[in-house]
């Protein structure tokens, strides 16, 4: 290294402001890097800091993950999640929280992490298309590309001060490192990956840190990590597309870059950009973060197009052009609601049945839940479960199994309320949701449900066929029961099913909560 070079290394190194990683991070990080680390070590380490396992655990059960299970300690969320997964919370939590506001700076760190979650979301999303990969991972790595202008910035504020007015002056979209080679005879992906070494991060994110710019310089030869280093590329040409006054231009280098990935063509990019503002969303919210609502990426493009289509207008020609745009941007706007309501429904109903499926299913139980909690009302919850099924199908046929699937919704839709929620909880099982409905009138419910389908005559153009239903029942006033969650609720009346099928089925069962016997 150089002199200059050197010196201002060794000031940021040794600079009281440079911020210093929070003990359970630094602990995880040895943990992890050593091949003897058992399981239960991981455990302790981050069931020790309290504050933080809430955080993980509220952030594992977000939308961000989509787990089906509730998961409730940190044993479970390093089981199911696995080592890395929880290492990369602990460190995405411990580094949104890092650096503060620098005074008389230019610098504004909520909106640097602000960006910088934003190429994490990019990073994840890009990383799930590439093979042996972890998404999760590179969610980490992608908050963390771009650290060294936050170590600059608060450990030299004056002289990156000059930086950031040039970069006001000359849009976003000069190249930093160049600017801050010049400036500070250092780059931010060198002053990052050398804070990053001194933190203890593995190989993998510092190679990352330090070539996210010029992916071509990596020369270390680990074919893995040359992977990570161009998907953190890729991300940050994602990100100059939210950010820049020429998104356009970053959009095009994106597809010509792309082919650098495996499994990432442009059918997948484009499907990626058409989603990652709905995931920065739910990314934010998991992690605590303030974020500006972002646009849709298509609608960014569609906006710059009209703005470079305006450029040499005469004043008429341009008004003209505006009317036209604006009813053309109003247009996409409306294909875009479209598809995301579309999309919207993929996720939430069952292909065969046409009924909401389990996710939505435990989206509005929960929600159902809460509401009665606040307005101290009831709610009950019925499932319902075919009886020898199997047996079913293997006299008639697995289509005429799905005939009957599908006729079973029919009927039993039609005999809810409009408020009332019928989902498909699995094969051949179902969920009813009866909101602001007693014990008895959900027994009431579930009584008609059952002749309903013991009496339909199954018809499918060709034979008749009879079927019958077993439906466990729980209801409760959720704002007087201790504790009261979800899982507990569905047990019981998947408890109450269970005696259903227990007493020789096609019968309905309400639950029972099991007293003890006095002492
Ligand atoms: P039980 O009375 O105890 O509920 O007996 P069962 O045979 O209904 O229960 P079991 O859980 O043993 O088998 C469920 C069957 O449901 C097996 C599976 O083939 C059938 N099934 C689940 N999903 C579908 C589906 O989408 N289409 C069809 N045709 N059959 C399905
Ligand atoms: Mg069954
Ligand atoms: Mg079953």
């Amino acid at each position: 290294m150089s002199k200059p070079l050197d010196a201002v290394l060794n000031r940021i190194l040794t600079s009281a402001q440079l911020p210093t990683l929070p003990a359970t991070a630094v602990r995880l990080l040895e943990l992890t890097a050593r091949d003897d680390t058992t399981f239960p070590d991981i455990v302790d380490c981050i069931t020790r800091d309290v504050a933080l396992s809430a955080k993980i655990l509220k952030a594992a059960n977000s939308s961000f993950y989509s787990f089906q299970r509730r998961i409730v300690s940190i044993n479970q969320a390093v089981a199911l999640l696995g080592t890395n997964a929880v290492r990369s919370l602990v460190l995405n939590f411990t580094f949104l929280s890092l650096g503060e506001q620098p005074d008389n700076s230019l610098f504004n760190l909520e909106l640097f992490w602000e960006r910088s979650l934003v190429g994490a979301t990019a990073a994840k999303l890009l990383a799930a298309q590439v093979p042996g990969i972890d998404a999760d991972e590179l969610f980490t790595i992608g908050l963390l590309q771009n650290i060294g202008q936050l170590i600059f910035a608060v450990t030299m504020p004056s002289r990156y001060n000059h930086i950031l007015e040039q970069l006001a002056v000359n849009g976003q979209d000069a190249v930093e490192t160049a600017l801050e080679e010049e400036v500070l005879a250092l780059a931010h992906t060198d002053s990052g990956a050398e804070v990053a070494k001194v933190w203890g991060l593995p190989p993998a994110i510092l190679a990352a840190i330090r070539h996210h710019h010029d992916p071509d310089a990596y020369a270390d030869g680990n074919p893995h990590e040359r992977v990570i280093v161009n998907i953190v590329f890729l991300s940050d040409l994602v990100t100059r597309i939210f950010y820049s006054c020429a998104p356009e231009r970053h959009y095009r280098k994106l597809l010509d870059a792309a082919g650098r990935l495996p499994g990432l063509d442009d059918p997948a990019l484009k499907n990626i950009l058409a989603v990652i503002h709905r995931e920065i969303d739910r990314a934010a919210h998991s992690f605590e973060v303030r974020v500006n609502p972002v646009r849709p990426v298509p609608e960014i493009l569609q906006e710059a197009n009209i703005r470079l289509s305006l450029l040499h207008l005469s004043y008429e020609e341009m008004n003209r052009e505006l009317i036209r745009a604006k009813q053309e941007l109003e247009s996409v706007r409306r294909r875009l609601t479209e598809r995301n309501l579309l999309l919207e429904r993929l996720a939430n109903i069952d292909g065969l049945t046409e009924i909401h499926n389990h996710r939505y299913f435990q989206t509005f139980l929960q929600s159902e839940i809460n509401r009665a909690r606040r307005n101290r009302g009831s709610l009950s919850l019925l499932l319902a479960d075919i009886d020898h099924f199997k047996q079913f199908n293997d006299v008639y046929g697995h289509q005429t199994g799905d005939f009957i699937l599908k006729e079973l919704c029919l009927v039993a839709k039609n005999m809810l309320r409009e408020y009332d929620l019928m989902a498909r909880y699995g094969g051949e099982e179902f969920a009813f949701v009866l909101p602001e409905t007693s014990a008895d009138t959900a027994m009431d419910v579930a009584n008609r449900l059952h002749r309903a389908i013991a009496d339909h005559d199954f018809f499918d153009g060709q034979r008749h066929y009879r079927v019958s239903i077993s439906l466990g029942v729980t209801s409760a006033v959720p704002a007087g029961v201790d504790g009261f969650n979800r899982n507990d609720f569905i047990g019981q009346a998947d408890q109450a099913l269970y005696t259903a099928k227990n007493k020789g089925r096609n019968q309905v069962v309400l639950y029972q909560p099991r007293t003890r016997p006095a002492a």
